[in-house]
């Protein structure tokens, strides 16, 4: 076996052919001088062979996944072609995109990293310097998903995400039925989801929409209604329960601070206490919860009045739920409680679409479990500073599209 085949199998390169290789020691580089399987000549677009018209006089470098902490390059002077249907074109590079620098190989490893660590971490094991990473990372994902269209959306959940330390957010769109992001944009208001509406989906496809699942802000409300016809929206359980649990810990801010210190060792650990559902709650709690009824009877009928409020997510005709919560909010209104009663208006106004959740039973916990995986992505990170990187790093592990698996198959090598 010649020394360039041995390398040709050590290395697992295919369709190509080693012709020469030379190691620069002081750069910890391995050079190979590569050419086509077959003689190469194939035409880019519609893979054809061509008439060779000559060949270029530069040569170009494209990086291979490292070995051995040697990086390898592929060196190889592209030929000019004639197509019967293109005419005049570069050459088909049988082991990298057109335009790419890095192998099909190199992209593989780097999405399949990414999706592991960190971009640092990944760009560390690839000798490669953290700032070209990025941008490598965001070309290659650009290229996979370029003309990629959204399909079979029926099912949407609308939810805004915090990406940087100064408050900057951005909105997901997830397809809930698939379990994954289909849209990032910026920003949290109506514009944003507009822009997602108009420029993302047809007149049919929002005609498709059936159900839209999203928390209470009006800017969502009021695209989804606006822009998907036949759409059932269910506001989110998960946000409401949010909500009056915030309600009843107002009212135990406003006792914190009416109370003397005497009475400010009773209310002490409260807090959590409170946010339970009644189903976790051990002996003790219950018991330190019941004190409260002497202690401090607002808190404890704020509690009483959310606890109650757990029934309404286990109805399952809609008119029984909708007589509960009938019940519950005029109770509610009467308990003299100012942040409970804020919560009753806003329960009453959107009164219609929190009794969809009874039919559906649809929430968007899927999407939370995506946030979930987002938010570990971002804490790995540290945070981005751009949207961009942030929306390739959400795309590469929860997006509609596998993008490794866009690599074709015979360089999906690890
Ligand atoms: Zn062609």
């Amino acid at each position: 076996m010649t020394a360039n085949k041995f390398i040709q199998k050590l290395l697992k390169l295919k369709g190509l052919f080693v012709t020469d290789f030379q190691f620069r020691f002081r750069e910890k580089a391995l050079n190979l001088w590569v050419k086509p399987h077959k003689n190469g000549c194939l035409c880019p677009r519609c893979k054809r062979r061509g008439r060779l018209v000559r060949k270029m006089d530069a040569y170009r470098v494209w990086r291979d996944i490292p070995i051995c902490g040697w990086s390898v390059f592929f060196w190889y002077c592209p030929r000019e072609i004639e197509c019967r249907r293109h005419g005049r074109i570069q050459e088909d590079i049988p082991w990298a995109d057109l335009y790419a620098r890095v192998t099909y190989r190199f992209e593989y490893v780097m999405l399949v990293y990414c999706q592991l660590m960190t971009q640092k971490a990944a760009a560390k094991i690839l000798h490669i310097p953290k700032s070209t990473f990025s941008d490598m990372l965001h070309r290659t994902i650009a290229r996979i998903r370029e003309g990629h269209r959204i399909r079979g959306l029926k099912t949407i959940g609308i939810d805004e995400i915090s990406y940087c330390k100064g408050h900057k957010y951005a909105t997901v769109v997830y397809d809930l039925d698939r379990s994954c992001v289909v849209w990032v944009g910026p920003g949290k208001g109506r514009e944003t989801i507009d822009r997602f509406f108009t420029e993302q989906l047809s007149d049919y496809q929002k005609r498709q929409i059936k159900w839209a699942c999203c928390d209470m802000s009006a800017a969502y409300i009021g695209a989804i209604e606006h822009h998907c016809p036949n759409v059932t929206l269910v506001l989110d359980h998960f946000h409401i329960v949010k909500a009056l649990n915030n309600a009843v810990d107002e009212v135990r801010k406003e006792q914190w601070r009416e109370a003397s210190i005497d009475e400010r060792k009773a209310l002490k650990g409260l807090r959590w206490l409170l946010f339970k559902h009644s189903s976790n709650r051990s002996k003790k709690d219950s018991r330190i919860l019941n004190t409260l009824r002497k202690g401090n009877r607002r808190i404890h009928r704020a509690w009483v009045l959310k606890d109650e409020f757990e029934h309404f997510w286990e109805y399952n005709a809609p008119w029984a739920a909708e007589r509960f919560l009938k019940r519950w909010t005029t109770t509610a209104l009467k308990s003299r409680l100012e942040p409970i009663r804020d919560f009753v208006k806003m329960l009453r106004k959107q009164m219609h679409r929190i009794i969809t959740f009874v039919e559906t039973k649809l929430t968007n916990a899927t999407a939370e479990g995506l946030n979930r995986i987002i938010r570990i992505v971002k804490n790995r990170a540290s945070g981005f500073r751009s949207l961009p990187a942030f929306t390739d790093m959400i795309f590469l592990t929860v997006g509609d599209i596998d993008i490794p698996a866009q690599i074709p198959s015979k360089f999906r090598t690890l």
